[in-house]
């Protein structure tokens, strides 16, 4: 199986929904390593426990800097999250977690959080643009905003996720943010049986194939549908080979020089089951 870099996938547990859903490191990096996948970004989940505030929040962020710490070779780089609704306390423990635990910028997932890619993120986002660092931004409604914000933010890279879910999502990412040049895209979710009008082949001649990464969420969905569509698509294999893991190399390499995947197989700390990995309500994991 050809190698898989993931750039969305989030660690922790969504307990805002029921019923709740999460995973551990140990338990992603089996996910991984079952599917050829060898190395990610990892960001919080959205919608976790917040009963102790911005307090839950260093936590969440500390467990990303940890697993980046002890995996460096597999997760290079890793996200904080935004809560809008922390304010200036949130600002200060992004920024804290950029500088103190080595974090490259958030995840913002507004369903889950309540908000909707607008002026109150603009203090976060104002803290990773002074680093040149990176967000992935889960949509809300068109991403109009999401290009606001990229023409805003010169210096922040951002990563639109799960781009292609369904068709109206997919053709206004094209319309609002298909000539953004700090705009990159993931596939996550892309469900099979798309017509011509907006498959992965028409997202690739619409956004070109060098932004264009392939995306788990886990720990939502078994991303294994997206990698047989990947495979399958009627694209060249470099095209493929680009989605697969080279332009998420790329994007990581902006943020880490230094680095280089490290492309054998991940070996988890546990050894799951196979049930116990992939149990699934149809695309969605349990
Ligand atoms: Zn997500």
């Amino acid at each position: 199986m050809r190698p898989y870099f993931d750039v969305h996938c989030h660690i922790g547990m969504t307990v805002s929904r029921a019923p709740a859903v999460g995973q551990s490191v140990g338990r992603c990096l089996a996910r991984m390593a079952s599917a050829g996948v060898i190395g990610a970004i990892p960001c919080p989940t959205g919608g976790s426990p917040q009963a102790r505030g911005v307090l839950d929040t260093r936590a969440q962020h500390e467990t990303i800097a940890n697993a980046c710490k002890l995996y460096s070779e597999r997760f290079p780089i890793g996200l904080g999250i935004a809560e809008a609704r922390h304010e200036q306390a949130g600002v200060d423990e992004l920024e804290r977690a950029m500088q103190e635990d080595g974090l490259v910028g958030f995840m913002c997932h507004p369903g889950l959080s309540g908000h909707s890619l607008g002026g109150e993120l603009h203090g976060f986002l104002e803290v990773v643009a002074m680093h040149n660092g990176l967000c992935l931004l889960h949509q809300a409604g068109s991403t109009r905003n999401i290009a606001a914000y990229a023409k805003r933010f010169p210096s922040v890279t951002f990563i639109i996720g799960h781009v292609s879910m369904n068709k109206a999502g997919h053709l206004d990412a094209i319309a609002q943010c298909g000539k953004c040049e700090n705009i990159w895209f993931d596939v996550a979710q892309k469900p099979e049986g798309a017509d011509p009008s907006w498959d992965l082949v028409h997202l690739i001649d619409n956004l070109g194939n060098d932004r264009i990464m392939f995306g788990s969420d886990l720990p939502y969905y078994d991303f294994r549908l997206v990698q047989a569509q990947i495979e399958s698509a009627q694209i060249d294999d470099e095209t493929k080979e680009r989605i697969a893991y080279q332009n998420a190399v790329r994007l990581v390499q902006q943020f880490r020089g230094d680095w280089t995947p490290m492309l054998t197989a991940i070996m988890p700390p546990q050894i799951y089951s196979d049930a116990e990995i992939w149990d699934a309500n149809g695309a969605r994991l349990r």
